[in-house]
């Protein structure tokens, strides 16, 4: 764990909302602190392409 998973940002694909995000090396987008998927029910989301290395936010989410 760890060495095959990069952070990016991430955005739900229904609502919008931005989320710190795993992306696991099969391109499996896992929110951070956010497992169930997105507040709005979703668990579809996109990487935003070009974002950087957002490193723990944790603390910033709920
Ligand atoms: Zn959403």
């Amino acid at each position: 764990m760890g060495e095959e998973e990069r952070r990016r940002m991430a955005v739900c694909t229904a609502c919008g909302s931005a989320y710190a995000a795993r992306v696991a090396s099969d391109g499996t987008v896992q929110p951070i602190g956010s497992k169930d998927g997105c507040r709005c029910g979703s668990s579809e989301f996109e990487v935003v392409e070009g974002s950087t290395d957002v490193g723990r936010r944790e603390e910033e989410f709920d």
